[in-house]
C-alpha cells in the first residue's frame, strides 16, 4: 500500500458520521501513549457527527480515500491547518503525508506568511519531519481540562515551492468548494430559520424551527433550486418521483416536471394512540401506487431535520413494490438524513446542509434546563 492510491475530495454531509467515527477512534488509540485516559474522554466529550457539518459547508474539510474508503480526514483555513488525522489501521503508510500536503495547499491560499497548528504530542515529530519547527508548548483548554499541544509553524514557501502546492490542489475540488457554498447561500436566503425549543412531527425536540408553509409564498424563487436538484438526481435513471405532502411534494412537482417523469406523492397520517418517536405514517394513495410498482423512484423533500416524512414515504414505496433509490432534498439540518439513507441503502442528495440537534423528549436538554416549549407544531419534522 502507498500515498499513491489515495484520493483526497472534499468532504459531503453524508461523511460526517464516518469522519466523527474516524477521528474518535483516532485520538483513543494514535494519542492513548501520551495522554491520559481522563484527558482523552474530555477532549472527545460533547463531540457529534453534526459538529462536522460547519466546516463540511465552508469547504474547510476534506476526505481521504483509498478504495473508495475514508482512511483520513484533515481541515484548513488560510495560515491554519486545524486538523490531520489517520485511521489508527491505516497509520504510517504515507495518508497523513497526503491530507498534510493538502491542508497545506489550502492554508496558503489567500495567505503569505508562515503556517501555524498545534499538533498533540504524539503527532510532534511526524510534524516536524514533514518541515514544521516547534514555536512553543502550551496546553489548550477543552471541556475544563488543560490538554498539552505543540504549537508549530511551518515557514512561507519561497515563489517556487508556492506554485508546487498549488498545482497539488486539484482545480475541480476548488471550483466545486466555491459552487458547494454559493448554492449554501441561495438555499439559507430561502429558509428564514428561528432558534427556540421545538416538538418535531417524529417527536424528538430541536432547537431550529423553520416557517416552511412561506417557502412556495413565490415559486419562482424556489424553482431555480428544484431544477439544480433536478440535474443532481439525473444520473439516478429514475422512473418515478414521489413527494410527500405538503411542502415536499410542491418540491418533487417541480423536480418531476423538470425531469419529464412521473409524480406522485405520500401524505402524513397521525397514528393518535402512538406514544414514541414517529407517530406519523406517509401512504401513498391508493390510485398512484400501481405507477410505483418496479419503479426506481426518487424521494424528493423540503428540508429534512428528524426525517419523519422520509422515512414514512420509504416504507410505503417498499410497501408498493418500488425501488427507492435515492433521497433529494433542498436542505438537510442535522445527521439524521446521511444516517438514514444509509441505513436504507439510497443515495442522499442535498443541496445545502446545516448544523442542527434533536434530541429525544427525555433526553433533552432544553426540558432538562427547564426551557418553555414554543409551539408543539405538528409537521416538519
Ligand atoms: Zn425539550
Amino acid at each position: 500500500m502507498s500515498a499513491s492510491d489515495v484520493v483526497i475530495r472534499p468532504a459531503r454531509p453524508d461523511d460526517a458520521p464516518r469522519v466523527h467515527a474516524l477521528h474518535t477512534s483516532s485520538v483513543r488509540t494514535l494519542c492513548a501513549g501520551h495522554y491520559s485516559a481522563d484527558v482523552i474522554e474530555a477532549w472527545l466529550s460533547n463531540r457529534t457527527p453534526a459538529g462536522y457539518l460547519g466546516p463540511i459547508e465552508r469547504g474547510a474539510l476534506f476526505v481521504a480515500e483509498r478504495g473508495g474508503r475514508i482512511v483520513g480526514f484533515g481541515e484548513a483555513a488560510a495560515g491554519t491547518v486545524i486538523a490531520v488525522y489517520v485511521d489508527p489501521g491505516c497509520a504510517r503508510q504515507g495518508v497523513g503525508t497526503a491530507i498534510l500536503r493538502h491542508a497545506l495547499a489550502l492554508a496558503h491560499r489567500n495567505h503569505d506568511g508562515p503556517i501555524r497548528l498545534e499538533a498533540t504530542v504524539n503527532a510532534r515529530d511526524f510534524y516536524e519531519h514533514s518541515g514544521f519547527r516547534e514555536i512553543r508548548r502550551a496546553p489548550v483548554e477543552r471541556n475544563h481540562v488543560d490538554i498539552p499541544v505543540v504549537v508549530m509553524e511551518y515557514d512561507a514557501p519561497s515563489r517556487a515551492e508556492a506554485r508546487m502546492l498549488e498545482v497539488t490542489l486539484p482545480v475541480a475540488v476548488e471550483a466545486s468548494a466555491v459552487e458547494a457554498a454559493q448554492m449554501q447561500e441561495r438555499v439559507a436566503r430561502l429558509l428564514p430559520s428561528r432558534e427556540g425549543h421545538f416538538v418535531f412531527e417524529s417527536g424528538h425536540h430541536g432547537q431550529v424551527w423553520l416557517d416552511l408553509e412561506r417557502l412556495f409564498l413565490h415559486p419562482d424563487r424556489v424553482r431555480p433550486l428544484a431544477e439544480g436538484l433536478a440535474d443532481r438526481l439525473r444520473e439516478h435513471r429514475l422512473e418515478a418521483v414521489c413527494g410527500p405532502l405538503v411542502e415536499g411534494a410542491f418540491v418533487g412537482l417541480m423536480v418531476a416536471s423538470s425531469l419529464h417523469l412521473p409524480f406522485t406523492y405520500s401524505e402524513p397520517v397521525r397514528d393518535e394512540r402512538a406514544t414514541g418517536l414517529f407517530p406519523v405514517s406517509y401512504p401513498i394513495p391508493k390510485p398512484l401506487q400501481p405507477e410505483l410498482h418496479g419503479k426506481r423512484v426518487a424521494i424528493v423533500n423540503d428540508v429534512i431535520n428528524a426525517g419523519s416524512a422520509v422515512r414514512g414515504t420509504l416504507a410505503s414505496l417498499k410497501q408498493c413494490g418500488a425501488q427507492p433509490v435515492v433521497v433529494g432534498t433542498l436542505a438537510v439540518y442535522g445527521p439524521a438524513a446521511s444516517e438514514l439513507a444509509a441505513t436504507h441503502d439510497v443515495a442522499l442528495v442535498t443541496l445545502a446542509s446545516f448544523p442542527s440537534r434533536i434530541w429525544e423528549p427525555s433526553r433533552c436538554p432544553l426540558c432538562a434546563n427547564g426551557v418553555p416549549l414554543l409551539g408543539h407544531a405538528a409537521r416538519h419534522g
